[in-house]
């Protein structure tokens, strides 16, 4: 995390279809809220590195290099080929190690449980998807799962200082170690060691720790989701069940995330660049203000997070303003005002 107090200069990336609108919501919330953060606009519309592949421009790199903490809206992913995923470029660039969704239920979105608060906290560089796929002999492939010591060390340390910071109850991993001894044991292995690092603290905070299996936790969390706190996942579990848990609290539409890396974080809403309704002021910019959010926390502002988080569950409780995706009729722009009257 970074360190409280003065004045903080945040990499904003507002990103494309709904990013701007949605961005310029937050920016002016965060004013009202007198939150002491600069943003640094930068635009990641993609370039062409000397290969001829499409990277970030400099600019983007220079200005994370500088301030180490950036917000950014949805990215249009660019179609056609020689293209990587900018949010794979990015997580690259920066080794974002650690990706984390929170989940919770929000005043006026209907769903199916009540009182989902799940944490899921992925590591985000390697596993099912370090991109390690040949082919041996025709018609027979192979794809490597990579785990290794160094990366399952650190996303879990991140899991303990995550459910301390935050005051959460429990921290759940998740792995089949049965079937995949080696691998998945390793990462339980790796999770374990550090628990008994932070055992003290953990104890003291009255924080639980459990293992669990994936067919476990797949069973359970549709059953009674309010059985699991923080989850601890290696890369392709992880995706499944923060989509699973998104999908819990009714959609992508108001999930933050936080990818943590080594030298700095990158805050993101989750849902896409929503080109039906962009440029009508039609946006929900929650999910990205409640990024911003996790973002006041990472860098030690955690009574400005609360203030706006308050101001959030207040609107959306009175129920009077809300946007379209909520059922209601207000404009971004009016929303934005509803959460800017309620900041206390
Ligand atoms: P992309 O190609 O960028 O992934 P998409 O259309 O596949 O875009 P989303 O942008 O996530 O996926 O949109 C899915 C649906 O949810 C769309 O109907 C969109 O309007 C709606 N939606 C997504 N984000 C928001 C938001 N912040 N506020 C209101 N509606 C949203
Ligand atoms: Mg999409």
């Amino acid at each position: 995390g970074g360190k409280g107090g003065g004045t903080r200069v945040i990499t904003l990336m507002p990103g494309d279809g709904i990013g701007p609108e949605i961005s310029m919501a937050v920016l002016q919330v965060l004013e009202a809220a007198k939150v002491p953060l600069i943003f640094e606009p930068v635009d990641v519309t993609p370039v062409m590195d000397k290969h001829g592949r499409q990277t970030v421009p400099k600019e983007v790199i220079d200005s994370m290099n500088r301030t180490k903490v950036g917000l950014k809206g949805p990215l249009m992913t660019p179609v056609g080929t020689g293209f990587r995923s900018l949010n794979l470029t990015l997580r690259q660039l920066f080794n974002l190690y650690a990706n984390v969704r929170p989940c919770r239920n929000l005043p006026g979105v209907e769903t199916v449980y009540g009182d989902v608060d799940i944490v899921t906290i992925r590591e985000n560089t390697e596993g099912e998807y370090s991109g390690i796929e040949h082919t041996l002999v025709n018609g027979v492939v192979q794809s490597i799962k990579l785990i290794t010591r160094n990366a399952s060390l650190r996303v879990a340390e991140y899991a303990f200082q995550f459910a301390l910071e935050m005051k959460r109850k429990k921290v759940t991993a998740v792995g089949e170690e049965n079937a995949m001894r080696m691998s998945d044991g390793l990462f339980l292995r790796c999770v374990k060691e550090m628990s008994e690092k932070y055992k003290k603290k953990l104890d003291a905070a009255g924080i639980v720790f459990e293992f669990s299996t994936m067919t476990t936790v797949c069973l359970n969390i549709v059953q009674d989701p309010k059985r699991y706190d923080v989850l601890v996942l290696p890369n392709l579990y992880g995706d499944i069940i923060s989509d699973t848990c998104a999908g819990l609290i009714g959609g992508l539409g108001l999930t933050p995330s936080g990818n943590i890396g080594t030298e700095g974080a990158i805050f993101e809403s989750v849902h896409g660049t929503a080109p039906d309704i962009a440029g009508k002021d039609l946006a929900n910019p929650t999910a990205l203000l409640l990024s911003t959010c996790m973002l006041l926390h990472y860098v030690g502002m955690p009574d400005q997070a609360e203030k706006i988080k308050e101001s959030i569950l207040t609107t959306l409780t009175e129920g009077s303003v809300r946007t379209k995706d909520l059922g209601g009729n207000a404009k971004c722009s009016e929303y934005t005002q509803a959460l800017i009257k309620n900041l206390k």
